[in-house]
C-alpha cells in the first residue's frame, strides 16, 4: 500500500476539500481485509520487540469529527496488542484543574515510556481545533500554539519517540448517517451527545481550523496523515499500514541476553 498519498509533507498548504473521504484506492474488499489482519499480527510482533528492547516508543495521535470512527479504529488496530504494551488515552473536556495550567500539561504526562506505544484519542490538538472555533481562549493564544506543539512534539522525538498523527476524513454526508445510526440503534444511543450536533453546525469552520492544524504542524519529525475515513475497512487498512509501517522503520530488536543460556541450562540441571 502508497502510504505517501495520505502523508501530509511538512510546509504544505492544506485544503480539506481536494482530500478524499471514500477513495478505496483501487483495492477490492477481501484483499483489503485480508491486508489488515496481516498489519495487526505484525503489530502485536513488533509491539513485543519494543517492549523487549525498552528503548524507544511510539505515540498515535487520532483526531476526527464526531462518530468518524475513532474508537472502533483504536479497538481493532491495537486489539491484538499484549495490553501491557498499549496505553490509550482519551482527552475531554479539561477539568478546572487542569485549565489551572498550560495546555500542555496534561498532555506531557501521558508521553509514552519507553518500549511502549501510546493511543491518544483526541489530544493537545484540541487546543487549536475546539478551543479556535469555540474562541476559547484569545487568538493570539491559540496562534502560538501551532509552534509551541512543533516544539513539543520535537522534544519527545528526541527523547526516542515515534510520533505519527492520524486525521480521520469523513465527509458530512456520512457523519450524519453514523450519527443517525447512534439515535436508531440502542446499542448506541449512549454515545449520542446534543454537543455532536452543535460541532457538527461548525463544520466549516472545523474544517479551517484542522486545516491549519494538519498543515502547519506536520513536520519531518511528526509527520500527519489524512485517511479516507468513509468507509469502515479502508480506514482499517489504512490505519494499521501506518501503525506497521512505523514500528518497522524503528526495527526494535530483542536485546542481547545478560546471562549465556547455554551455561544457564546447565546450571539449571545441575541444581534440579
Ligand atoms: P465519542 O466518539 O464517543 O463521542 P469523543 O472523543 O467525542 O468520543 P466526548 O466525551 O464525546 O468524546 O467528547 C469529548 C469532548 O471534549 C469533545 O467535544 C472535545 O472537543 C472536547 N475537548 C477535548 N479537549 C478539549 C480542550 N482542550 N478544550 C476544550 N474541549 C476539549
Ligand atoms: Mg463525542
Amino acid at each position: 500500500m502508497d502510504l505517501s498519498k495520505y502523508r501530509v509533507e511538512p510546509g504544505s498548504r492544506v485544503g480539506l476539500s481536494e482530500w478524499s473521504t471514500d477513495d478505496a484506492d483501487g483495492l477490492e474488499r477481501d484483499g483489503v481485509e485480508a491486508r489488515f489482519a496481516e498489519n495487526v499480527e505484525a503489530i502485536s510482533a513488533l509491539q513485543h520487540r519494543l517492549y523487549a528492547e525498552h528503548k524507544r516508543s511510539v505515540l498515535v495521535v487520532l483526531q476526527a469529527m464526531d462518530a468518524a470512527g475513532k474508537d472502533s479504529t483504536i479497538r481493532h488496530v491495537f486489539g491484538a496488542v499484549n495490553p501491557q504494551g498499549v496505553q490509550v488515552k482519551a482527552f475531554k473536556k479539561p477539568t478546572p484543574d487542569e485549565l489551572d495550567r498550560d495546555f500542555l500539561w496534561r498532555v506531557h504526562r501521558h508521553a509514552p515510556k519507553r518500549g511502549h506505544i501510546q493511543v491518544f484519542n483526541r489530544s493537545h490538538y484540541e487546543d487549536v481545533l475546539i478551543v479556535r472555533v469555540n474562541g476559547l481562549v484569545p487568538e493570539e493564544r491559540w496562534r502560538a500554539r501551532y509552534e509551541i506543539i512543533n516544539q513539543f512534539e520535537a522534544l519527545l522525538a528526541q527523547a526516542g519517540t515515534r510520533i505519527v498523527k492520524v486525521y480521520l476524513h469523513v465527509s458530512k454526508e456520512r457523519q450524519k448517517e453514523k450519527l443517525l445510526r447512534r439515535l436508531t440503534d440502542p446499542s448506541r444511543n449512549w454515545k449520542f451527545e446534543a454537543a455532536d450536533f452543535e460541532t457538527r453546525s461548525k463544520w466549516d469552520a472545523y474544517m479551517r481550523a484542522y486545516e491549519d492544524a494538519i498543515g502547519r504542524c506536520s513536520t519531518q519529525a511528526a509527520p500527519w496523515f489524512i485517511v479516507p475515513a468513509d468507509r469502515k475497512w479502508h480506514r482499517l487498512a489504512i490505519v494499521s499500514e501506518i501503525v506497521r509501517t512505523t514500528l518497522e522503520s524503528i526495527g526494535p530488536e530483542f536485546p542481547e541476553p545478560s546471562i549465556d543460556p547455554q551455561a544457564a541450562l546447565e546450571l539449571l540441571d545441575r541444581f534440579t
